[in-house]
């Protein structure tokens, strides 16, 4: 167990390397076969923080797994790219204590083609989908009913994509036809309709648990050695893909953000001091801390599983 956070895994060339994102470390075991490692990595709007949020990444990787697992039992037919916990063979001969930090942290998956859409669902609005409807009425090109306030849920879950940026650059919404254009209409109308149904079936979970799934975002990949499937891949509903809101202190037109459980503390923190959007933020540490802490109650809440470390 460790304290500190992980920012940077070190697999001693055990195995190459073929991505590193925001948050993970891909690194191949076969041709169709990635390693998959959360670091404890935070990025806000786009930006990497300098220290990261110890256990986060072992956090995330339990509660993508809790998802996986509920989501294939529930949605008859669902692909994911999810094997297996455990770490490969070829990681066999590193040292005890580096296994242990992989271990929480990593799962097995199937190496797929990646669309290049990011597959966000809201049942409520806020964030980036508020703003757009205080200017134009509209959340990506996609007229709402007029007097609509911060925070209200929608009359049903909308299907709001965003471009998958490049390293380094920002993702933006799209409307629905601007996705179609990208992924090829029926592949857009799989991935929309993919997506509406898991997240009906993960907020109707969370809603049990006393937990209002605001807004998520899903990525899908193409299965091109069996017919071009449509596969959930990447994480799914942790903390870092969504919005966590606990029902008991929600309400609409609250007039600040909704208390959360993900990091919109952050988030918050980065804007009330001017360093939303800033490159080299070092967030002090009883942000770390209350971020963590969020981040734990979101794993227990939802998986119904005490914490016990990583
Ligand atoms: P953030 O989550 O902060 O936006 P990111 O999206 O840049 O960061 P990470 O989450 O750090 O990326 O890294 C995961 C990367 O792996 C993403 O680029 C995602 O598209 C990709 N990916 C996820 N699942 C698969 C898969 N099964 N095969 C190939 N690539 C995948
Ligand atoms: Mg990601």
């Amino acid at each position: 167990m460790s304290s500190k956070a992980l920012v940077q895994v070190d697999l001693q060339g055990k195995l190459p390397r073929v991505a590193s994102g925001k948050v993970r470390d891909l690194y191949e075991i076969d041709n169709k076969t990635l390693l998959f490692v959360a670091s404890d990595r935070i990025s806000a709007y786009d930006v990497i923080m300098e220290n990261g949020i110890p256990e986060k990444g072992a956090i995330l990787t339990a509660v993508s797994i809790y998802w996986f697992n509920y989501l294939t039992s529930k949605i008859p037919g669902l692909r994911t790219h999810f094997l297996r916990a455990k770490l490969p063979e070829a990681l066999e001969s590193l040292p005890a204590d580096v296994k242990d930090t992989l271990r929480p942290r990593s799962m097995q998956v199937r190496k797929l083609e990646v669309f290049k859409v990011e597959s966000i669902v809201r049942g409520y609005i806020t964030g980036s989908g508020w703003a757009e409807y205080q200017k134009s009425g509209t959340v990506c090109g996609i007229k709402l009913p007029a007097g609509l306030v911060e925070g209200q849920k929608l009359e049903k879950p909308l299907w709001t994509p965003s471009t998958k940026a490049d390293y380094g650059e920002k993702d933006e919404n799209i409307s629905p036809a601007q996705a179609a254009e990208i992924l090829g209409a029926d592949f857009a109308r799989e991935i929309e309709r993919l997506s509406l149904e898991i997240y009906t079936a993960a907020a109707q979970r969370a809603e049990e648990v006393g937990i209002i799934l605001a807004d998520t975002k899903f990525e899908f990949g193409k299965d091109v050695e069996n017919g071009d499937k449509v596969v959930l891949i990447d994480e799914v509903l942790t903390p870092d893909s969504s919005r966590f809101w606990p029902k008991e202190t929600w309400e609409a037109n609250l007039g600040r953000a909704q208390p959360s459980f993900d990091k919109q503390y952050l988030r918050n923190w980065l804007t009330d001091n001017g360093l939303k959007g800033k490159e080299g933020v070092t967030v002090p540490e009883e942000v770390v801390l209350e971020t963590a802490k969020k981040y734990k109650e979101a794993y227990e809440r939802l998986t119904g599983q005490k914490w016990k470390g990583s």
